[in-house]
């Protein structure tokens, strides 16, 4: 595989080592891959032997129609195909297992509200019968406007006024399926009222509150400190209200939520198990009951270990399905209870794979040290006004002190003393610092240090190769040196649960994957917040705070692509510093492996998100107006002057919040 190139004898760089260093084949999925030019390629999952899309290509073909990074791509195939995969393994495990009923999954709003994937959605789940879940009026309204089949069903979450109820109602008699799940008797009470102010029978669950607690980040909220769910004193009073009411034979649903990406498939079994005693017992009761929702939670393996950690998961769909299905028949069957439509909530493994953000680095602030030679040239001479003090021309730099110890540690590194030479470099750094502080050295003098202290890393980091065992102090050194690469997006829009809680997404460059990322680093957005930044990563080895990347090149750009962002960031997302939406494009691969440009949508402009914050573009374009004429009539304008600093402000109004090249 290594083969010497042409003029010296490092190895070449295989696609096939980045693909390991990234993990694609893990997270990707069969959906992404790196291709032998080392580009990222999506994959039609539909067609996997038709050509590749490269997303480098498509970038390029975005940007040829006028819409820069950073975009947010989605893959229709992709979505798609997630719909047919999840209704599908569900029918194969039901079928195995002898279940005698049918599923139909439903998409939660929330999850992504975003038009174009609403109706995507609504158009490729019509095959399978697949719904939507409202936890609101303005989703409900959504999913009754969007749903294409008939069949479809809608459930109806969280808190439920009287006009929720009504139009749920409505939903009703236009034939859907719309079930009102139950959360406190309070709503059940409104049900009651309003179906018989309508006079029609409305479709009912109750969501239960499980003792089975779930790992990774939601543990907190599971269990008996979920917020959602009825206990069990609660349930019986809504069972009870029902039978008041003589509406007992509207209950026909049970449902339980116990967590959004649930990491270990034990939780899975767990919670379906407990779940089905609740079935048993409303059946008991005298309920019709006949469907039974397990929610969401079906995980993504997003850092691709295959592992119980937080980001990823122990099991695979297919087991997911079949483990829900053989759990309910394990608990049906001996009470000789029919087998009740299985239906479940997938959001995040539904919609998160069909998303990829894409943006261009616009800097980087790197950890190389400069040789001495150019750090002497570029010293004051020695009439400077150091003069008074004593320690800051050129020959004073080299005979400072702590710059000579730090030169010898330099020069002294070898197998043997690591370590000591590591310590003993931050011994003198720290000293130069203590004598900045106080007034006995210049920034010269730091600046010389600072320069000698990256050499000794580096010099470290060359003989690590070099040493059987690294000590664990050492085996961390790319954290403290690593570079910065500044990307034109923003966490605080583009991803916002890598600030909230830490998630952690695949990043890698979409090209130049045929080339040894030499440089590590982490990746700063364009906010000016210290915690707009992703530094934490998967990596083959766990997790690093560091990715390897390539050195980028004057004049080319260089994109990166955040991957399986589907999920939860779209909407989560905010203003921070008023960097608004960015531009959004949906493709679909054509059989042949050709790239349809579906749908586009072009980003806020600088006077959308002003507006947002209450400003209204024609006003404050009125008082930058006066604030330039009394420019001019202080003297600091010319009129002419005035009209180009204007028109430039009136263009700027209408143009992307994000980095332009102008
Ligand atoms: C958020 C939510 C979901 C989606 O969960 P995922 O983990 O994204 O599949 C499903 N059902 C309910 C009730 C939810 O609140």
């Amino acid at each position: 595989m290594k083969r010497p190139s042409d003029n010296d004898d490092t190895p070449v760089w295989s696609v096939a080592q980045s693909a390991e260093r990234y993990g694609i084949d893990e997270w990707g999925a069969g959906y992404f891959s790196a291709d032998k030019h080392g580009h990222m390629v999506v994959i039609d999952p539909e067609n996997p032997d038709s050509p590749r899309v490269s997303l480098l290509t498509v970038m390029e073909g975005l940007r040829e129609r006028g819409l820069e990074p950073p975009v947010l791509l989605r893959i229709e195939n992709i979505l798609d195909h997630r719909i047919k995969v999840i209704n599908e393994a569900f029918t194969r495990a039901m079928k195995d297992g002898g279940y005698l009923n049918r599923y139909r999954g439903v998409f939660p709003i929330k999850v992504n509200q975003q038009r174009h994937v609403i109706e995507e959605i609504a158009r490729a789940g019509s095959a399978y019968n697949h719904g939507f879940e409202a936890g609101s009026k303005a989703e409900l309204l959504i999913a009754m406007a969007s749903l294409e089949s008939h069949e479809s069903p809608i459930i109806c979450n969280g808190f439920k006024d009287a006009e929720f109820i009504q139009l749920g109602l409505y939903a009703r008699k236009l034939g859907i399926d719309c079930f009102f799940v139950v959360e406190n008797p309070t709503e059940a009470r409104i049900i009651i009222e309003q179906s018989r102010a309508l006079d029609i029978k409305p479709l009912i669950g109750v969501r239960v509150k499980l003792s089975t607690r779930v790992d990774g980040h939601w543990q907190e909220d599971s269990g008996d400190r979920s917020i959602f769910g009825l206990s069990t004193a609660r349930l019986l009073e809504v069972v009870d209200l029902l039978k008041e009411a003589d509406m007992l034979d509207c209950l026909k649903l049970l449902h339980a939520h116990i967590g959004s990406q649930i990491p270990n498939i034990m939780n899975v079994r767990a919670g379906v198990a407990e779940a089905c005693r609740y079935y048993v017992d409303l059946v008991r009761e005298g309920a019709p009951m006949g469907h039974m929702d397990m929610g969401g939670g079906l995980a993504v393996d997003y850092d691709g270990s295959q592992s119980n950690w937080t980001h990823s998961m122990n099991y695979k769909l297919d087991e997911y399905c079949a483990d829900i299905v053989d759990t309910i028949l394990e608990v049906l069957n001996p009470l000789d209870i029919a087998h009740p439509e299985l239906i479940t909530e997938s959001g995040r493994a539904t919609v998160a794979y069909s998303s990829v953000l894409l943006f261009n680095i616009l800097d980087v602030t790197d950890s190389n040290p400069l040789p001495d030679s150019s750090m002497d040239a570029e010293a004051p001479a020695s009439d400077s006004a150091a003069a008074d003090s004593t320690e800051s021309t050129v020959s004073d730099l080299n005979e400072d002190p702590q710059i000579l110890r730090l030169r010898e540690v330099r020069d002294s590194v070898c197998p043997d003393n690591l370590q000591e030479c590591f310590n003993d470099a931050n011994f003198y750094r720290e000293e130069m610092r203590d004598r900045f502080r106080r007034g006995t050295s210049t920034l010269r003098a730091m600046a010389m240090a600072d320069n000698t202290y990256l050499q000794i890393i580096e010099r470290i980091r060359e003989e690590l190769p070099n040493v059987a065992r690294v000590p664990a102090v050492l085996q961390d050194l790319s954290e403290s040196t690593s570079d910065i690469y500044y990307g034109n997006f923003s966490i605080f829009q583009s991803l916002p649960d890598t600030w909230a809680i830490e998630q952690v997404f695949p990043v890698l460059p979409i090209h130049r994957l045929n080339e040894e990322p030499t440089r590590t680093a982490f990746i700063a957005d364009i906010t000016c917040d210290s915690d707009g930044k992703i530094d934490h990563f998967a990596d083959p080895s766990g997790q690093s705070r560091t990715l390897p990347l390539h050195e980028v090149r004057k004049g080319e750009d260089y994109f990166l692509g955040v991957f399986l962002v589907g999920a939860y960031q779209e909407t989560l997302g905010d203003l921070h510093n008023l960097f608004g939406d960015t531009n959004v494009a949906s493709i679909r691969i054509t059989a042949d492996g050709a790239v349809q440009y579906e749908r586009e949508l072009h980003g806020d402009t600088i006077a959308d998100v002003l507006s947002y914050v209450e400003y209204q573009p024609a006003t404050l374009l009125e008082s930058f107006r006066h604030v330039a004429e009394r420019a001019v009539r202080s003297g600091h304008l010319t009129v002419a002057e005035r009209r180009t600093i204007v028109k430039s402000f009136t263009e700027s109004l209408g143009g992307y919040t994000y980095y332009e090249n102008i």
